[in-house]
């Protein structure tokens, strides 16, 4: 049997001050609600979904709502899931009128005979599976109004990336990985980061272990992160070595940062930014793990 693990992150990005506490809370929260799903007898997938979901709901973080402003000032969503056990995956992008993309990727794994569906086609795919629609407005945030002022003014992405993601394994050595965000703000209208795509955002396979991907889009997909941390694994390095070597290299080789969370099979855990600051926390063994700043590892009781 293998102590089960869920561990979650709410985005690599320099985390305000003034957000710190609350981001805290946030990944804290979602990771007790995955947990909580696993032991009432969920899978690893169940879990996944529950915690993204909290965390889409939760408007601190870039996800469902709150999620960080294309130059049209529209929140757009991306979402990936996969299942270790048979590789199957879900992705979904260019979400505008559902709150839970995570829920409509698990549904593209569970109800199609595709892998990835984005735009108009996941809108009407949406619709068909009996998801309630939201008005575009409902996802939209003052705080992520004023972050894309911000970026029009810069012109630069600066900070905006918290991206939301979690990796799970369970008892019998189950793994799954999903990831949900807003992208990154000030994005073109159309423009696809990695965090829906399979191998660059998420991945996760019962032979190996799972990760979830966070920072800049661009680079993450180009350096194929997720998959480039499983291989690490598959050659021998535990979840952190592989998380810290793969992130390490994707700054040092494309000059932009990022961060990951990595759960192998038998329950090692691995998270690595090179980012100011990523805030995670995974539940293991009754205690609960977290931080948000470099070399930060703090642990409370479950
Ligand atoms: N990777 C996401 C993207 O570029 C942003 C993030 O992780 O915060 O869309």
């Amino acid at each position: 049997m293998i102590e089960p693990v869920v561990l979650v992150h709410g985005g690599a990005w320099g985390v305000p001050d003034a957000w710190v506490d609350k981001t805290i809370e946030g990944v804290k929260s979602a990771a007790r609600i995955g947990y909580d799903v696993l032991k009432s007898g969920g899978s690893a997938l169940d879990a996944v979904e529950a915690a993204v979901r909290s965390l889409e709901d939760d408007e601190y973080f870039n996800a469902g709502r709150g999620a960080s402003l294309n130059l049209a000032g529209e929140a757009v969503l991306e979402s990936s899931i996969q299942r270790g056990s048979d590789l199957e995956a879900g992705c979904v992008t260019l979400i505008k009128d559902f709150p839970h993309p995570i829920s409509l990727a698990r549904k593209v794994l569970e109800e199609t005979p595709h892998a990835f569906i984005g735009g108009e086609g996941a809108k009407q795919f949406g619709i068909e599976q009996g998801f309630d629609m939201v008005p575009q407005s409902s996802l939209v945030t003052n705080a992520a109004k004023e972050e894309l002022r911000e970026f029009l003014k810069s012109g630069s992405i600066g900070n905006s990336a918290d991206t939301v993601g979690c990796v799970v394994v369970d008892c019998n050595g189950h793994v799954a990985a999903g990831t949900s965000t807003g992208g990154t703000a000030g994005k073109y209208v159309g423009r696809i980061g990695d965090a829906p795509q399979i191998g660059n955002g998420t991945y996760a396979d019962d032979f190996v272990g799972a990760v979830s991907s966070t920072g800049h889009g661009e680079s993450i997909l180009k350096f194929s992160l997720a998959h480039s941390i499983i291989k690490q694994m598959e050659v021998g390095d535990n979840a952190q070595d592989a998380a810290t070597k793969c992130i390490n290299g994707m700054t040092d080789r494309l000059k932009n940062t990022g961060g990951a969370i990595v759960v192998s099979n038998k329950g090692d855990v691995g998270f690595s930014f090179t980012t100011n600051r990523m805030s995670w926390c995974y539940v293991k063994a009754e205690e609960i793990h977290y931080g948000i700043d470099p070399n930060q590892h703090l642990k409370d009781a479950y």
